[in-house]
């Protein structure tokens, strides 16, 4: 018996004595929120799962713990080129159509060349016509790209223009990951979560390289973007690269009205629970129609399908424990905190209907949940 047929059931023999109230009341709190028990029956979407093999167990776990999911293809210089993910992406959207759905990028190959934008928005047609819902624009374009004079191409670049209509035009939503986190921009003994990757990618560690275009300049080129297509149905990755502020995301959220972030900094958002629990959870209650839950999962082929599946099963766990109850979480170096116990409906939004809503090919439906 769950506890709520045990709190229903104990309504009813109470009805003859006169305290059905409280237990009425037990009952009425006990469905606004979720608990861990929960976790599997809830349909839920994970918006940021890049996959990297043509093995299923990735599939196979999401369909167990009930979620759907986002295939993000991304062109990145390492690791498997962005025209062998997307094989793979179509090759499992085709077997599992109901279980995920893709978003394509782009190639900047050829970004100097007069006809770039019009090969580009060609070859979008073309992986858009294959199934995909959503286009992602990755950190190349700001801190790679540069053009014939060697000036590096920001986001809010006029020859990326073309692309940014096209897309408008046609509803197709799009992920923009955009510089990095502030962290990357800082010495290593000064980053909240960083050191390690950074440590060990001094590439890729902006302080080394002053050269480079700043934090701000990313943050600035990003949101000239949203200024400019204000109907663009855009969802920052990793809370927009403003994970280190709430106050500085809430200011974003609220001068661009269509603009959504992924959840994909889970840390940041626990070290903000934990610096302020009741700024946090009202931050989620305020913006519950533009925060869409994200992990960031790389699915890479593996040898042990029952060892990698539960090593992904506990870390959804965790993140459900987080936002949906008060339960105790330490994080490490820093401290415990209690989960934001989010209210159901809230959960609802966040773990599903907000993606739904966003990659449904609908002009914005931002606050008609
Ligand atoms: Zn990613």
């Amino acid at each position: 018996m769950t506890i709520k047929s045990a709190l229903i059931l104990l309504s009813i023999l109470l009805v003859p004595f006169g305290v059905i109230n409280s237990a009425e009341n037990t009952v009425l709190i006990q469905e606004q929120y979720y608990t861990v028990e929960d976790f599997k029956s809830v349909k839920k979407f994970d918006t940021h799962i890049h996959i990297n093999t043509d093995q299923t167990s990735f599939i196979e776990l999401a369909n167990e713990d009930n979620f759907k999911f986002l295939d993000i293809v991304d062109d990145r210089p390492f690791g498997l080129p962005w025209t062998e993910q997307q094989k793979f992406a179509f090759q499992h959207l085709n077997n599992f159509p109901a279980q995920m759905e893709v978003a394509t990028t782009f190639s900047v190959k050829g970004f100097d060349k007069k006809d770039w934008a019009e090969k580009t928005i060609r070859d979008l047609k073309l992986s858009l016509s294959k199934g995909a819902k959503a286009v992602k624009i990755w950190k190349n374009i700001g801190m790679e790209l540069r053009d014939e004079q060697g000036k590096f191409v920001m986001l809010d670049d006029p020859r990326l223009a073309p692309i940014f209509s096209f897309l408008v035009q046609n509803r197709i939503p799009l992920i923009g990951h955009n510089g990095e986190p502030r962290d990357c921009w800082l010495p290593l003994d000064k980053m909240t979560f960083s050191q390690s990757y950074y440590g060990s990618h001094p590439e890729y560690h902006m302080f080394l390289h002053p050269e480079f275009p700043s934090y701000e300049a990313h943050i600035q080129a990003r949101d000239n973007l949203l200024e400019k297509y204000p109907d663009l149905k855009f969802v920052g990755a990793h809370l927009g690269s403003l994970e280190w502020s709430l106050d500085e995301l809430a200011r974003r959220l609220d001068k661009y009205p269509n603009m959504r972030v992924d959840l994909s900094r889970i840390s940041n958002l626990q070290l903000h629970t934990l610096n302020d629990r009741q700024k946090t959870r009202n931050f989620f209650i305020k913006y519950q129609d533009r925060l869409v839950y994200g992990t960031d999962k790389a699915i890479n082929a593996n040898t042990n399908p029952a060892e990698f599946k539960k090593s992904i099963h506990d870390s959804w766990l965790r993140d459900w424990l987080f936002f949906a109850t008060d339960s105790r979480i330490q994080l490490i170096g820093f401290g415990e905190l209690n989960g934001l116990k989010l209210p159901r409906t809230v959960i609802d939004k966040i773990y599903r209907k907000n993606a739904e809503n966003w990659l449904s090919n609908t002009p914005n439906e931002i606050n008609k949940n």
